[in-house]
């Protein structure tokens, strides 16, 4: 049985990439995960009922349907859980979106949706998770931001602003949990460059663009600002969620964990 055990996540945006690694992690150590995405076909059904199998002590792991973009399909997100398992004791805001364009051509319905589910949407849920927490005195909320919610690039406002209100929103939730002295925490995670199907996508776009190796593109271009060089993988996030989530990390509350290769260090 593993340290979750008898506790409930909702992982929000995680039939693939970084939330898919969170959710078998949190699942291995035995908490009942709910999957999310917008859309509602089999494979997003496959992919819970693979991370189902990778559960253990009895967890159960089921996909819901909501699009993060929508604040009433966000508490639907949270009530259809609680419903399942009677109760979302770890909630983990992870569904994002990237859009990169200057300022003055950002595309103003881009803007907007880049902050409702970059941002809004971890609004909506904690929102609608936190009276249970309160109710039950625990809880963990995780967000995963990334190191542009410390830092900034060109051409990624809208991203880039939404990260850093999700660090905002952390420090909140946290103070708002110690001042009503609640046993539970909120903090983000604040990735450099991971491995998922969408950067191996983009490797192979930049390699095409820009007619260069591999090696070339990393060292050059994606990898330029993480001082490691490598990335970091969906396994080492479902690590650090979990590590949030567990009692060793019971002070650790209104922060950030970098998992960045050195980015922010520089
Ligand atoms: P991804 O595209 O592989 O996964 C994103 C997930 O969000 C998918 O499951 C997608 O279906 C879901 N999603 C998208 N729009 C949604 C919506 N409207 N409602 C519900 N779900 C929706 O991306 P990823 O690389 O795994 O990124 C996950 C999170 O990590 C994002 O918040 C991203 O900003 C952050 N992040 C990623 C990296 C990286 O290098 N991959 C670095 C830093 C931060």
């Amino acid at each position: 049985m593993g340290d979750l055990s008898g506790k409930t996540a909702v992982v929000t945006g995680s039939t693939s990439g970084i939330g898919l690694g969170i959710a078998k992690v949190l699942a291995a150590r035995g908490a009942n995960v709910a999957l999310n995405s917008f859309s509602d076909t089999e494979s997003d059904h496959a992919v819970a009922a693979e991370v189902a199998k990778l559960a253990t002590g009895g967890a159960r792991a089921l996909y819901v349907q909501a699009d993060m973009s929508d604040p009433e399909a966000c508490v639907r997100l949270i009530r259809k859980a609680e419903a399942e398992f009677g109760a979302v004791d770890i909630l983990v805001n992870n569904a994002g979106v990237q859009f990169v364009s200057p300022v003055e051509e950002f595309p103003v319905a881009k803007w907007d949706q880049i902050l409702a589910i970059n941002l809004s949407s971890a609004f909506h849920t904690a929102r609608a998770a936190i009276p249970g927490m309160k109710q039950r005195n625990w809880g963990r909320i995780v967000n995963i931001a990334s190191a542009h919610g410390l830092t900034a690039s060109p051409y990624k406002s809208a991203y880039v602003a939404a990260k850093h209100g999700l660090v905002g929103l952390t420090k909140t939730i946290a103070l708002e949990f110690a001042e009503e002295k609640i046993k539970a925490t909120c903090n983000a995670i604040c990735p450099g460059y991971v491995w998922t199907p969408l950067v191996a996508g983009q490797l192979a776009d930049q390699m095409k663009a820009h007619g260069m190796t591999k090696e070339e593109v990393l060292e050059k271009i994606m990898l330029a600002r993480q001082p490691s060089r490598e990335f970091a993988t969906v396994e080492q996030l479902g690590g650090t969620t979990a590590f949030l989530c567990s009692e060793d990390a019971a002070q650790i509350t209104g922060t950030t964990i970098s998992v960045d290769g050195g980015w922010t260090a520089l």
